[in-house]
């Protein structure tokens, strides 16, 4: 078992047993699943919206390089920088190189999985430079050392006491336990970096090719202060973000938002297109678009899988999936949890390391039926697995089925396997799920079927007259 597996294996194990924290995430997880079906209903069909915006991406992902191009034209004519990062280090050193050649010492960041996926935090304090989360959730996490715990809810699994706690042990605050009282001392923090940061640095949720422009979609205000208080802002935008039009977002901003966190609309949906125009007071003097790859072009020359390149990042996959609210997103090891992380992550990080992720669930199919962008997350997971077997066939595996194969090719040989299993059988049960039982890994949270005392053959000759 690889090492990201076992850790896997130990993490889930533990959550699994943490019934509280089981308790927290379904709570949680309520409340959405009850704002998203009220807000569902307020599209004519939510299904005819799910296939128009499945096939909206189809077409964007299939002729990824024509949109891309315009999309960069558009945003060069109006003076904004756009840079090509073909993997992680290469967008980080892109983004270290914009701060250092502009003195800048310290940053605010807006929520951004696409900069943890690249580790872009860690990078940036190496080098010496103050960074800061201002996303809510975000900000929590990062005072706590954590990775976030899901796609749209970095702090979910944390109650308000705990949160208290943090700020208590972290900033030294006073002691207050209610959600406004808390967000009040998180806003004083905040407003003091948002005025002295010298570089903003956001995701991006669309990037528009028709006009140049990224769309970036929020709940809290702090998206819009990152993006033009700074003088330099940067936004780091994986290349699968594209749409094709600005009326796309008609239909992909209240989708996000739905199926994302159970809203009709987020509260924020700002464009953004160039840094400050002449004659503009406000807006940051540099605007920079860095363009990241990191295996997208890899996922996009696989026919079979390359409609996960249409995900959105709303988390829907994670909110309905039994393994991710059992296991708990910390478990996953990789930034992208739940069924669209143990779909992507192989392609990203490698498939022998990240093939367990495939087993992480029970095949029911919800994820697939939850996903705004119709991308089929169960079926990709069997094609993970087949795909994981074909690279490297698994030695002791192979030779069982091998075994097996020959026994039940030739009769004779199968009855005698039989009765040798009725013998062992009781024996085996003797010892079934203690450190004697070779099997125990399956047979531990398993009922091991019973060998009949007779066979079917054996029957028949006795009963046929
Ligand atoms: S795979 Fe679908 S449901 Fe999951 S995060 Fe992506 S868009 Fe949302």
């Amino acid at each position: 078992m690889s090492t990201t597996a076992s850790a896997f294996k130990e993490s889930a194990t533990q959550y699994c047993h943490d019934l509280d924290h089981r308790q927290r995430i379904k709570t949680a997880l309520t409340g959405y699943e009850g704002k998203r079906d009220e807000n569902k209903s307020r599209f004519r069909s939510w299904e005819e919206a799910r296939q128009v915006a499945a096939e909206i991406k189809y077409e964007v992902i299939n002729h990824l390089d024509k949109y891309l191009e315009q999309f960069v034209k558009n945003l060069e004519v109006r003076g904004v920088k756009v840079h090509w990062a073909c993997d992680a280090k290469e967008a980080r050193d892109i983004i270290t190189g914009i701060a250092r050649d502009s003195n800048v010492r310290s940053i605010i960041k807006s929520k951004s999985m696409t900069s943890e996926e690249i580790h872009l935090n860690e990078d940036l304090e190496k080098h010496g430079f103050d960074v800061f989360e201002s996303d809510l959730g975000e900000f929590i996490v990062q005072l706590r050392n954590e990775p976030p715990y899901h796609l749209v809810f970095p702090s979910m699994h944390l109650t308000r006491y705990q949160i208290s706690d943090t700020f208590v042990e972290k900033l030294g605050s006073e002691r207050v336990t209610e959600p406004e009282d808390l967000t009040m001392i998180a806003r004083r923090i905040m407003r003091q970096k948002f005025c002295t940061a010298d570089m903003g640095v956001s995701g991006v949720n669309f990037g528009v090719a028709e006009t140049g422009m990224i769309s970036i979609t929020e709940n809290e205000g702090n998206a819009r202060l990152t993006t033009s208080l700074p003088r330099i802002h940067v936004a780091l935008m994986g290349i699968e973000k594209m749409l094709r039009r600005m009326d796309d977002l008609a239909i992909f901003l209240p989708m996000l938002a739905t199926a994302g966190a159970g809203q009709a609309l987020t509260c924020y949906n700002t464009l953004y297109g160039a840094a400050k125009l002449p004659g503009e007071v406000d807006g940051p003097e540099q605007f920079h678009v860095v363009l990241l790859d990191n295996g997208r072009t890899a996922v996009l020359a696989d026919a079979e899988q390359r409609d996960s390149l249409h995900c959105i990042r709303c988390g829907a996959c994670l909110n309905v999936c039994p393994i991710f609210r059992n296991v708990g997103g910390h478990s996953y090891g990789t930034v992208y949890g739940g069924p669209i992380g143990s779909v992507i992550t192989p392609h990203l990080r490698g498939l022998q390391d990240w093939k367990h992720l495939s087993f992480a669930s029970s095949l029911c199919g919800a994820c697939s039926q939850a996903c705004p962008v119709k991308i089929d997350l169960a079926h990709h997971l069997l094609q993970n697995r087949r795909n994981a077997v074909k690279e490297k066939p698994p030695f002791f595996e192979g030779l069982l089925w091998s075994g097996f194969s020959f026994v039940m090719q030739r009769p004779s040989m199968y009855r005698l396997g039989a009765k040798v299993g009725g013998v062992l059988q009781p024996l085996h049960d003797y010892v079934k799920g203690t450190a004697l039982d070779p099997a125990r890994g399956w047979t531990e949270s398993r009922e091991t079927p019973q060998i009949a005392k007779q066979t079917f053959t054996e029957w028949w000759k006795e009963n046929r007259q």
